[in-house]
């Protein structure tokens, strides 16, 4: 179905049907500032219409066996394959991510997402037998799933990826501002073999739509990615109809480089996973924690890498680094850079007023150092291409450095030996850490400690939050039964 034809439509129980809901939401294209597609603002009808179709496609789904759940998902991820270059141009022109970047982040590693969930659903150990006891998986029920905008595709096939092999039927609330990938979703499980209802996706906003979800009774899980203001009020809502809630927040990644290392090499690597995206990662490593002697080669390192950066249309080749993705954002980012600066942290490169292309939410990359812990732009999450370089004279107090944060998503350890830098890797609080350049790995859990959230997604613990667990209690050992999965 073509992009006009779907206008103004959810995709409800199979079909692209009207929303109940005459208004209709902006798609902005963050470069050109112009608007680049119209979706229905929704409303609770909608939602209620949509949860009514995940119900009732819920009993056939889950008790259709896992594997042919998987062979579904497999084909769904060759027909992603097969538009991959389609798909990665649509995020790039809602979310300004340079083309390239896209075509690897937005939709390549969403696939490869993908089908390590099919794969891990062969790991996942389905039932346990302790004594008389024969412990059970059984898929959690109808879910919901509200994703933010940065990575869109990739966030939604993280969790619905996961639940959908789970054996759930889920209901998708996709970001307002980067709705569109969620409509080619739709479209690709469908060609995929997807029963109806089983997937289905309602766009709008958090007030409408989003409360008309969290709070319904019929849904029996939520999996959220987006702010952690969102996430807390999600977690007490659904806390009255005791949903089973997973939530990933916000983060402030600490990047430790411990005396010895080479902290010209290490500020870049940062670097490199703190401006993706124009810094609008969750994962991004935006605190560097250098010993104090180094700080100035760690600023001159970040000031050429900063020097290297393009920023401009997304589509052109030679970008690396687009606009942010909306007016909020970047007045929200601008703040946080003027507050950097009042409040005394030393501008390395960009800062207030620094130039950016004026046509586009653009926002120049900027690097403080000697940030102090108590500085806002040491704590708030900036979502922006901010850097901030914070000095230790000990490794004792860059621990503490880094673990004074309210978040715990992910950190690294620079170091010049492995068991040493694994000892600091362990005294830090987050949920994923690279060891001496490791990268994330989507089989490895994705999540955070504190309020970065609670949830786990990739490989088998990704799929364990979409699953319930019961125990079947038999007369004895030997005449337990193993039912069908
Ligand atoms: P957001 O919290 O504003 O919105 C996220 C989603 O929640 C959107 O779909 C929005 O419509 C919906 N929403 C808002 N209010 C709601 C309500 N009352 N009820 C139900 N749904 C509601 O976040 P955002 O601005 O889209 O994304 C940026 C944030 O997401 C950042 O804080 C970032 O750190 C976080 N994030 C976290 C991860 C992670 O995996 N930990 C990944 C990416 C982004």
């Amino acid at each position: 179905m073509s992009a006009v034809d779907r206008a103004g439509k959810q995709f409800i129980g199979g079909e692209w049907i009207a929303s109940t809901s005459a208004d209709l939401l902006d798609v902005e294209n963050p470069t050109t500032t112009e608007v680049l597609a119209r979706v229905p603002r929704g409303s609770a009808e909608d939602a209620e219409a949509a949860v009514t179709a995940a119900a009732a496609a819920f009993e056939a789904w889950s008790t259709t066996p896992v594997a042919e759940r998987a062979a579904i998902i497999w084909c769904a991820a060759d027909i992603l394959k097969a538009r991959a270059d389609d798909i990665a141009r649509t995020i790039t022109l809602e979310v300004g991510m340079p083309l390239a970047m896209s075509k690897a982040v937005q939709v390549g590693r969403p696939i490869e997402v993908l089908t390590s969930l099919a794969d891990a659903t062969e790991r996942l150990e389905w039932a346990e037998q302790i004594d008389t006891t024969l412990v059970v998986r059984e898929p959690l029920g109808v879910v919901v799933a509200i994703t933010p905008w940065n990575v869109p595709l990739h966030q939604t096939i993280a969790k619905v990826g996961a639940a959908l092999l789970a054996g759930c039927t889920v209901v998708h609330k996709p970001s307002e501002v980067a709705p569109l990938s969620a409509y080619e979703l739709a479209d690709v499980f469908a060609e995929a073999g997807l029963p109806a209802g089983v997937y289905n996706v309602v766009t709008g906003v958090g007030e409408t739509v989003g409360e008309a979800l969290i709070g319904h009774p019929k849904v029996d899980g939520i999996s959220f990615t987006g702010s952690t203001a969102v996430g807390r009020h999600i977690g007490a809502v659904a806390a009255q109809t005791v949903k089973k809630v997973a939530l990933e927040l916000g983060g402030k990644g600490p990047a430790v480089v411990l005396p010895g290392a080479d902290v010209a090499k290490a500020a870049q690597a940062a670097a490199a996973r703190c401006f993706t995206n124009s810094g609008q990662v969750c994962a991004a490593l935006s605190r560097l924690i250098v010993p104090r002697e180094e700080l100035a080669t760690a600023e001159q390192a970040l000031v050429d890498y900063v020097n290297e950066q393009v920023l401009g249309d997304p589509l052109d080749e030679a970008t690396t680094l687009g606009p942010l993705v909306s007016e909020t954002q970047r007045s929200r980012v601008l703040k946080l850079v003027e507050a950097g600066a009042a409040e005394g942290a030393k501008v390395v490169v960009g800062g207030p007023g620094a130039a950016a292309p004026d046509k586009g939410y653009f926002v120049a990359p900027t690097v403080f150092s000697d940030v102090e812990t108590s500085m806002t732009i040491a704590q708030a999450e900036v979502f922006g291409p901010v850097l901030c370089i914070l000095p230790y004279d000990t490794v004792e107090e860059a621990v503490a450095i880094a673990n004074d944060s309210e978040y715990g998503l992910v950190g690294a350890v620079f170091g010049t030996d492995d068991e040493e830098s694994t000892k600091v890797a362990s005294k830090i609080r987050v949920g994923m850490i690279g060891v001496n350049g490791g990268r994330i790995n989507v089989k490895a859990p994705f999540g955070g400690y504190r309020q970065s959230g609670n949830g786990r997604e990739f490989g088998t613990y990704g799929l364990e939050e979409f699953l319930e667990v019961k125990s079947m209690n038999f007369p004895g050992a030997e005449r337990v039964v193993r039912p069908a999965v």
